[in-house]
């Protein structure tokens, strides 16, 4: 049963629908950051992530592109359709697994995420699988293979070998593999892509990892910068949540 630790340090039992409007609170935060001022002031939408906010399986690209900026959803593009066959030649759909970035907002002309926007944004995606709770997170490309493992190894070396991490609270099992967008113009990738990819359901029926104990777990993370959201504000940004059909 998913936990929340009480003022007393407590373990609570939180259900999938809490955790859920724990996470629209987290998007309408999102939605207002202004953390990377030059991203803040180009982009069209926040890209925050779209599918299942209690799925097992997450998925964490690199960045939104052209089309997920005017869309507002991740992977919409040639890359996201891509995924799409993928997942279903594993009997899964876009409605099984939760698809998020390392960035939630386009970096202009596609350049590569910056170290600083990173470390900015680093948080909702902290917050994101602590409210998600996956069993298994499956990083695509080097950018997300990096930052979720704290190191500097590059996806070609790592793709296909499953290993636990802890995040933030929670255990999960890291699955590198290559990043479908490389894959689209190159064969061989496609290929390898393709047989990592087939190993998803044997990682899932494994099921989550061991968790920490709260002794385990290191300081918990700095609270998202409170914003002023009032009650009229909050109750815009769910309403536009439940339009997109995001989570
Ligand atoms: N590439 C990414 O890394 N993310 C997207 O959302 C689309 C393309």
């Amino acid at each position: 049963m998913p936990t929340a630790s009480s003022a007393q340090g407590e373990q609570l039992p939180r259900s999938a629908s809490e955790r859920r409007d724990a996470l629209k609170q987290v998007l309408a935060q999102a939605r207002s950051c202004t953390r990377c001022p030059e991203l803040a002031a180009t982009r069209k939408s926040v890209v925050f992530g779209a599918g299942n906010a209690d799925a097992e399986l997450m998925f964490v690209g690199e960045a939104p592109g052209a089309s997920e900026d005017e869309q507002g959803l991740p992977f919409v593009g040639r890359a996201g359709q891509l995924l799409n066959t993928l997942l279903e030649e594993i009997g899964l759909t876009r409605e099984n697994v939760f698809v998020c970035n390392t960035l939630k907002c386009r970096p202009p002309g596609n350049r590569d995420p910056q170290p600083i926007e990173l470390a900015n944004c680093q948080e909702y995606l902290l917050r994101q699988v602590e409210l998600i709770e996956p069993a298994v997170i499956c990083t695509l490309g080097n950018f997300s293979t990096k930052l979720l493992r704290g190191d500097p190894t590059g996806i070609t070396r790592l793709h296909g070998q499953p290993e636990v991490i802890v995040l933030g609270a929670r255990a999960v099992r890291l699955y590198p593999i290559y990043h479908p967008a490389a894959a689209l113009y190159t064969p061989r990738m496609l290929e390898t892509l393709r047989e990592d990819f087939q190993r998803l359901p044997e990682l899932l029926a494994l099921g989550a990892p061991e968790q920490p104990s709260i002794e385990e777990l290191p300081q918990p993370a700095a609270e998202l910068v409170p914003e002023e959201i009032d009650s009229q504000t909050a109750a815009q940004e769910h309403a536009q949540v439940d339009q997109l059909g995001l989570f």
